[in-house]
Formats: C-alpha cells, sequence, structure tokens
C-alpha cells in the first residue's frame, strides 16, 4: 500500500434515529474548515456516489437498531458487503469507524463491530481505532474525546490544505468576563416563580416547564475547563415566504409522503384497571382501502407532534409572537453548507410552529452540543459560566444531575433566561423528532381492515428531590385523542374524525410468526411486550383452521408477567380463550406483586418460572426445534431470560455457562432465538 496522503475522504453515515447522521454531517462541516476535503453520504447511497474499489480514506459513523441490527438506511450497503469475498477488496483503503450503541442492549455496537471485522477481512487498514460510543451514558463522552483525537489521525492519511488553528474551541471561554458569583455557586438553585400552562382540563394539565435544580458546587473558572464540545454547525437559514399563515393542519412531508397514511381511530379499550400502577390502552384504527400489508411481528410508526403546550412555552421564551410562529418560511441551507440534515430539509414550505411541533425532538436529553451553542446567546455571565461548566469534562457529573432531571429545552431555556438563540440554532442542534414505534396486536387473517396495538401511558416523576412529573410525547396525545377512557375493558368507539400519520415498518429482524405451523414457539413477553403474541396465536389458529391446513399445530408457550392478575393482567380473556380451545399448550403468568412472589423460591419475574419449566423447555429446544421469541423491555428483562436460558442449557444440556452463552449468540445469529426489544426510560 502507498504511504502517499490521499486527497480527499468520504465519511458514510448509517442512521436511525438521526443522531449519526447529525454527527458525520458535523464531522463533515469541521474537516472543511481544517483544510480536508471530505464528501459525506448516507450508507446506502455507496453505489451512486462511490467507488469502493478506488477511494482511499473511509469513515464511518454508524448506529444500530434493534438487537444490534444496522440501520434502515444502510441495509443495501451491508448486503453488498456481505457479498463480496475477495480478501484483497479494500487492501488499497484505510478506515476508521465510529459506532453509536446502548450497553442496556446485549449486542453492543454490534453494527460498527461487524463492519470493522469485515472491512478487515477485505484487506482494509484502520489508521484510527473504532469508537463505541454508549448511550446509556451518553454518547458524547465516548464521540467528542474520539473527534478531537480524529483530526491528526486523519492529517496522517489525508492532505490538509490549512492549520487547525482558524477553530479554537476555547476562543469563546477565554474572552468570558467572569463575575465574583461565590454566593450562587454551592447550592442547588430551584425557582418558586414555576409557570403552569393548563387547558382548564385536570387530566390534561402539563406543566409549561420546570427550572431546573443546577448543581453548581464545584463550579471552575471557564480558563480551566477541557472538553468542551465545539461549536455544532450552522446548518439551516430561514427565509420568510408569506405574512399568510400555514393553516394546514398535517407538516407536508406527513400529508404528501405516499408511506404515511392518515388512519381513523375506530375504538378503544383500557386494558388495566384505574389503579393499576401503569395505565395500558389497546387501540384499533381502521385501515380499510389503505394499502397496508402485514403480519403479526411486524410493528408500525406513529407520527406524534411535541406537545403544543410545550411548543407555545418555547416560543413565548423566545419572544415568537404567534403570528411570526405561523407565518409561511422556507428552511434553506446556510452559506457553504452542502447538504441540511434530512428532517430539516423535508420541510419545504414550513412554519416555525409546524418544525417545533413535528421537526425536532423537544424532551429528549440535551446534547452537550445544545448547552454549548447556548452558552454563546447567553448574555447573563453567570449563566453562561454555569452552561460552559455544564458541557466540560469538569461539570460532568454536574451534567448527569440535571439529565437525571430529563429537562426538556424548555426548561432550560427557562433556567438560563438571558439565553435568547436564534430560532436556527435551536433548529440546527435539537435531534430529528423521531415517530413512535408500537407492534401490532393482531393478525390480518382476524381482522384484514384493522389494526390494533397497545402501550403504557408514559406518565412518571423524575427521582427525589426533584419530583417533576414527565410525560411521554405519543402516548399522552394518543390518550387525550381517546377522551382519557379508564374503565377496564370497555369498548368505546371514538368519534369518526379521529385519525393519526402512521407507516408501516415490517420486521427487517425475522421477528414475524413462522410460516411453518408446526413449529414449536416459545414465547416470552411480559407487560405490553406480549402485543405480538397475541397476532401470533390469532393467525397461527386461523391458518389451523383453515380448510387448506394438513399440519399440526406446533406446541406454543407464553411466558408472561404482570404486577397484579385482577389489574394489569393484559388481554387476559383472549389468552385465556387460546388456552381452552388448545391453540396455547401454555400459558405460564408470573405475578411479580403476589404477596408470595420472590419469597422462598416463588416466582416473580418471567424468567423465575422459565427456571422451573427449565425441563420442557430444554426439551422443545432440543428435541421439536422450537424457536423463541422475547418481547419487551431490553434491560432487565431480556438479560434476566438470557441468564435463565443459560442455566436451563447448563443445567439440562451438561455445558459449561461459557458455552451455554456461546450457544444463545448462535441461536441469535441463525434466528432460532428472536427478540424485538425496547429500551425502556
Ligand atoms: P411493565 O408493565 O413495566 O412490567 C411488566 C412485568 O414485568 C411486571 O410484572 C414487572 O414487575 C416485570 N418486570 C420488571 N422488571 C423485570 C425484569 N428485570 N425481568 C422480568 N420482568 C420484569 O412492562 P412494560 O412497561 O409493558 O414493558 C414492556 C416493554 O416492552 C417496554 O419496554 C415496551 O417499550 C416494550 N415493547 C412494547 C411494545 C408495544 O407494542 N407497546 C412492543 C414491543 C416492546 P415489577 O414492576 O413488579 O418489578
Amino acid at each position: 500500500m502507498t504511504t502517499e496522503k490521499c486527497q480527499n475522504f468520504v465519511i458514510f453515515y448509517g442512521s436511525q434515529t438521526g443522531n449519526a447522521e447529525w454527527i458525520a454531517k458535523n464531522i463533515h462541516q469541521e474537516s472543511i474548515e481544517r483544510g480536508f476535503i471530505s464528501e459525506c453520504y448516507v450508507l446506502d447511497d455507496y453505489n451512486n456516489k462511490v467507488d469502493f474499489s478506488k477511494e482511499k480514506v473511509l469513515v464511518f459513523v454508524i448506529s444500530n437498531t434493534g438487537d444490534g441490527d444496522p440501520p434502515d438506511n444502510s441495509i443495501k450497503f451491508f448486503r453488498f458487503l456481505r457479498k463480496i469475498k475477495s480478501k484483497t477488496y479494500l487492501s488499497h483503503a484505510k478506515f476508521s469507524i465510529l459506532g453509536l450503541g446502548d450497553t442496556n442492549y446485549s449486542n453492543f455496537n454490534n453494527t460498527a463491530k461487524r463492519l470493522e471485522k469485515k472491512l478487515l477481512d477485505l484487506g482494509g487498514t484502520s489508521f484510527y481505532n473504532t469508537g463505541l460510543a454508549d448511550d446509556a451514558v451518553g454518547l458524547e463522552s465516548i464521540v467528542d474525546p474520539w473527534i478531537a483525537n480524529f483530526w491528526p489521525a486523519l492529517a496522517n492519511v489525508c492532505v490538509q490544505k490549512q492549520k487547525d488553528s482558524g477553530i479554537d474551541v476555547t476562543e469563546s471561554i477565554v474572552s468570558l468576563s467572569i463575575k465574583d458569583n461565590s454566593q450562587n455557586t454551592n447550592n442547588l438553585q430551584s425557582s418558586e416563580n414555576d409557570s403552569h400552562l393548563t387547558n382548564g382540563n385536570k387530566s390534561e394539565s402539563i406543566k409549561l416547564g420546570n427550572k431546573i435544580l443546577l448543581d453548581l458546587t464545584d463550579i471552575v473558572d471557564s480558563d480551566q475547563l477541557t472538553a468542551i464540545p465545539r461549536l455544532p454547525t450552522v446548518f439551516c437559514k430561514i427565509s420568510r415566504l408569506n405574512k399568510e399563515k400555514v393553516t394546514t393542519p398535517l407538516p407536508s412531508f406527513l400529508a404528501s409522503s405516499s408511506r404515511i397514511l392518515n388512519t381513523r381511530i375506530n375504538a378503544v379499550r383500557c386494558l388495566t384497571h384505574p389503579n393499576a400502577v401503569k395505565k395500558t390502552l389497546h387501540l384499533e384504527l381502521d385501515i380499510k382501502d389503505l394499502e397496508f400489508s402485514f403480519i403479526p411481528g411486524d410493528a408500525f410508526e406513529i407520527f406524534a407532534p411535541n406537545h403544543e403546550v410545550l411548543v407555545k412555552g418555547i416560543l413565548n421564551t423566545l419572544g415568537i409572537n404567534e403570528n411570526m410562529a405561523h407565518e409561511e418560511i422556507s428552511i434553506e441551507a446556510a452559506e457553504g453548507i452542502v447538504d441540511l440534515p434530512i428532517h430539516l430539509k423535508k420541510f419545504d414550505s414550513t412554519s416555525i410552529f409546524e418544525l417545533l411541533r413535528y421537526g425536532v425532538d423537544l424532551t429528549s436529553l440535551p446534547r452537550k452540543a445544545l448547552l454549548r451553542m447556548m452558552a454563546d446567546y447567553t448574555s447573563d455571565d453567570q449563566e453562561k459560566r454555569s452552561l460552559f461548566f455544564l458541557c466540560s469534562k469538569q461539570g460532568s457529573q454536574q451534567l448527569n444531575r440535571l439529565y437525571e432531571q430529563r429537562p426538556t429545552i424548555l426548561d432550560l431555556l427557562i433556567t438560563f433566561p438571558s439565553c435568547k438563540p436564534p430560532i436556527e440554532r435551536l433548529l440546527d442542534t435539537l435531534p430529528q423528532h423521531q415517530p413512535r414505534y408500537y407492534s401490532i396486536v393482531n393478525s390480518p387473517l382476524m381482522n384484514p381492515n384493522e389494526l390494533h396495538f397497545a402501550f403504557n401511558i408514559v406518565d412518571y416523576y423524575t427521582p427525589n428531590p426533584y419530583n417533576i412529573q414527565k410525560h411521554g410525547v405519543c402516548t399522552t396525545w394518543l390518550d387525550k385523542l381517546c377522551g382519557y377512557v379508564n374503565e377496564m375493558n370497555v369498548r368505546t368507539i371514538l368519534n369518526p374524525n379521529i385519525s393519526i400519520p402512521i407507516a408501516l415498518k415490517t420486521n427487517q429482524s425475522g421477528f414475524n410468526v413462522p410460516s411453518d405451523i408446526s413449529k414449536p414457539l416459545i414465547m416470552i413477553g411480559p407487560g405490553t411486550g406480549v402485543a405480538p403474541f397475541i397476532g401470533f396465536l390469532q393467525h397461527r389458529e386461523l391458518q389451523f383452521l383453515s380448510e387448506n391446513n394438513d399440519k399440526h399445530l406446533g406446541d406454543m408457550w407464553l411466558f408472561y408477567g404482570c404486577r397484579d392478575k385482577e389489574k394489569d393482567f393484559l388481554y387476559r380473556k383472549e389468552l385465556e380463550g387460546f388456552v381452552e380451545r388448545g391453540i396455547l399448550k401454555e400459558l405460564l403468568v408470573a405475578v411479580s406483586r403476589a404477596p408470595d412472589a420472590g419469597v422462598d423460591g416463588k416466582p416473580k419475574y418471567v424468567q423465575d418460572i422459565m427456571r422451573i419449566k427449565g425441563r420442557d423447555i430444554f426439551e422443545l429446544i432440543t428435541k421439536k426445534d422450537a424457536i423463541i421469541f422475547v418481547c419487551g423491555d431490553a434491560k432487565g428483562m431480556a438479560k434476566g431470560v438470557n441468564d435463565a436460558l443459560a442455566d436451563i442449557l447448563v443445567e439440562h444440556g451438561q455445558m459449561q455457562q461459557s458455552e451455554a452463552l456461546d450457544l444463545l449468540k448462535k441461536w441469535l445469529r441463525e434466528k432460532r432465538y428472536l427478540r424485538d426489544l425496547v429500551s425502556k426510560l
């Protein structure tokens, strides 16, 4: 391989929620400012944009979805890569990878690791170590230092036309004039003047925003701060098109996309008792006349807006009046920007109000880059100093205390009242607003014109000493649309005008009911994790009863968990019906808050019952070739179930723990063990 430096490099991203795209585009922009020549593309565009057999320096920013699978916009690329077998295909190329993952999932950063292995197998050379960022502790703690050290590594392999000195990130800190704030720095600052906005209905009340309790105990002078994030790229500018109000109910990208379907909610049923710990709703959507074909195991997306009260609060705080907020505008690339992030690109004729409702995420944990950007638009020295501290290495513990309060962008603006960023800079820095995913509950054989799903209303309090009530975006919105029903298992038909935008999301991981009905299934799904299994059971029952069927029905076992059989045993009647009709061979329920749960070896969770039924599970898997399906919480439950399966293999299969864990990994790869997992808050 030649040691000559390359003239340019290419950055590719595979992004599920926009984070990898945002990071890749920031690296791209910064590289240009640093005098490198670079291009930046989404991975699935690889064949239109570059020739891999020629490109010499490649950088990948790649996230994960599902159980360590590649993001949707990189699947084509991974398929292409899999087919290449030549050990020298990339022997001319140097690469580096930044992976975005989450240790709550067992296949942590699987995509980046797989990519690295494949690129090495094809003869590529890594010019800078792979970064494996962990969302469970905050992506930035790995991403920021990875990027900082990336530049010198890049300069070793790529020509750099100018020096780095033009972009000294500490410049604006040093120029700060710091007042003596000693009496403010040793306390938790709180507000006595929290403002409320309600619409008069008690159950709809939502707080406008909360002042965050700031821990500034160890605040240090700004010139002692290190690892301050760089100012995020200025991506967009707003052009005013029309003083007229934008009055369409949905943004153009939702109204005009052929993928997104506006769907009526037919009916709602509350699956839980009013005194249950969590409230769970079952909704039935009308998909008659829509092109929407699915099989049990598939999920779909709902495009829920940010809460109107939250959006209005932000507009108020930034001094944007009602008229300005609704004027017709367009979002354009700022000077020097080749490509806007995709979520800003899809809004053509829009309004600021619409962008805040549907374009950007107002509620997820603030990136450090956001705090850094805010510092630049903060006039009060003490507030500015606090913002710099919070996004620095020295303020990382204090930032964690801020994160515990799960602040919205409005909470930040209230906490730092002299911070008045232009709306464009917020749009640049806030992440993309995400659709929410739900598993489909019903089988199309049972209700071909309907789509059923279930979800918990997300409503919780932040931990002591904060105790601030927080609401989910989508589930709160749906609860409101459905009139806050709470009578258990009473089906309510809704007003025909209530509709929501949705899009199908077929399951890429193979988590679907197998077509061969004789295959035995072990299904594990506590709480709303049971959702897809209702569809599995309906589907198999109808396939079994169909005239063309000449196969016997494979054994089906369901391990289900709830807190109280009377209050939150979701779909109890349906599940017991499957047992009575001989469709479900075993329904095993762990009741976690039963008085004797977990006492004297009594089961508490699904994994406890699995251990009790270990021999049966072992035989189903090894003698009858059963497939294991797990659906639900990624963190506690999925790990507990994996451990239980390993213990069963050790006990009944006479193998070592490490062999059992390896076997489970192999089954995951072979799709004999399939998981559909979600990480809870
Ligand atoms: P949940 O109501 O919080 O809990 C259900 C049962 O699981 C309770 O008895 C709970 O017990 C128990 N549990 C708690 N920790 C456990 C652990 N470490 N191992 C095993 N069981 C445990 O459940 P949920 O909120 O519905 O959670 C289901 C998960 O599935 C969520 O993450 C959800 O996002 C995800 N999911 C939902 C859908 C959907 O379509 N809605 C689809 C796929 C996945 P205690 O509380 O008494 O400890």
